[in-house]
């Protein structure tokens, strides 16, 4: 595609920080468990490829993947990877459950019927087929409710030719730090795993390694933090930052006061106002709810967005800046040293899940 030369931002993805992320969590569980990865959605809009290699390299022992296709791409990258498809046989029955038979990819099985097709599957070709089993303890998404546990359980020739790797459960609430949520879920995980007895068990993300250290069972699946976010939202981040964004200003202007800026007229200025024009907008993943809310950086220097975010432009504020003004051709920091995904996801109502998982394909991206 394009070589991205004159790119509206400059993407910086810190794999050393990513690496030391991924050693952080190694520690907080100890060398008798083991940290997965959650490499869902192009590693969270990081770039699986890069991030994969970055996390085989410290040993990580299995990547999560979303969907069939998400798990043939790694496997493209490299057949080495260990891979589980989160999204079990996603809806596509035996054929998907083909594919992975063939590029021994483990699907987290969701339902009786998942389980039934990969039984099937395992005994035509002779062998047993690893795999997880994922049991619903809050979410009801997916994972199989608490009957349909003990129903497979007392018909153990439902899974004869599973070869189980995991029965796994996941949090609804592990980043709320009071959630009464969070120990009930781990009470009925124990119930409801118990009746799988020789299996390994994994439970947290990465909010939950931190948050329930004494659950932590054979394999944690660290996602977000990995990535910079801070599983510990009501204090200051334990991670490293990986994700750095810097984005072009195209112009500047003198605006007058009386006159409004953007779509809709949003924000009229009470005074003449310096303002610049970034080449940036919603289509970038700078989304909509940023209008008239986020801040920011001008070499340190606060730059509140003023007026709608349209879809390939934004409009700053140049107002406090002291000092020498950005001019077209600078780049005005989205994320850096001085606003982390979390502050600038909470400036648009969002979670940094959403920020990263939007970030835009027209940004150069840069691996350091
Ligand atoms: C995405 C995901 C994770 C990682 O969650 P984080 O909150 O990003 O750490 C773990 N387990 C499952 C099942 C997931 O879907």
């Amino acid at each position: 595609m394009q070589d991205f030369l004159y790119a509206p931002g400059i993407l910086t993805v810190d794999l050393n920080a990513l690496a030391a992320n991924y050693r952080y969590f190694q520690a907080a569980v100890g060398a008798a468990r083991q940290v997965g990865a959650a490499v869902k959605a192009n590693a969270y809009g990081l770039g699986v490829r890069q991030v994969a290699k970055t996390l085989q390299a410290e040993n990580c022992p299995l990547f999560f993947v979303a969907t069939p296709d998400e798990a043939l791409n790694l496997k493209s990258i490299d057949p080495a990877l260990p891979v589980a498809s989160l999204g079990g046989l996603s809806g596509c029955g035996r054929e998907v459950a083909a594919l992975y038979q063939a590029h021994n990819i483990w699907p987290v099985l969701n339902t009786p019927a998942e389980i039934e097709i990969y039984n099937a599957l395992a005994i035509e070709g002779g062998s047993p087929l690893p795999a997880l089993i994922h049991i619903d303890t809050a979410m009801n998404r997916l994972g199989l409710s608490a009957e349909e546990c003990e129903a497979l359980s007392a018909t153990p020739q439902k899974f004869s030719h599973i070869d189980i790797q995991y029965i796994t459960s996941h949090y609804a609430s592990s980043d709320d730090v009071d959630s009464p949520l969070t120990p009930a879920q781990v009470q009925r995980f124990e119930e409801l795993s118990v009746l799988f007895p020789n299996a390994r068990k994994s439970l947290a993300n990465s909010s939950g390694i931190l948050r329930q250290p004494q659950h932590h069972y054979h394999l944690v699946r660290s996602g977000i933090a990995l990535y910079g976010g801070n599983p510990t939202p009501e204090t200051s981040n334990p991670m490293q930052p990986v994700v750095h964004l810097n984005v072009r200003v195209l112009q500047t202007r003198q605006c007058k006061k009386g006159e409004s800026i953007g779509y809709n007229a949003t924000h009229t200025f009470d005074k003449d106002t310096q303002t610049a024009t970034l080449g940036f907008g919603y289509a970038d993943g700078f989304h909509r709810t940023a209008s008239n809310k986020a801040v920011l950086y001008w070499k340190g220097q606060p730059c509140p967005v003023i007026g709608r975010v349209s879809m390939d432009l934004t409009t700053i504020d140049l107002s406090d800046i002291t000092g020498p003004q950005p001019q077209s051709g600078d780049l005005i920091e989205v994320l850096g040293p001085h606003q982390d995904v979390d502050q600038l996801a909470a400036s648009m109502n969002t979670i940094s899940y959403e920020i990263l998982t939007s970030l835009s394909q027209r940004y150069k991206r840069e691996y350091i």
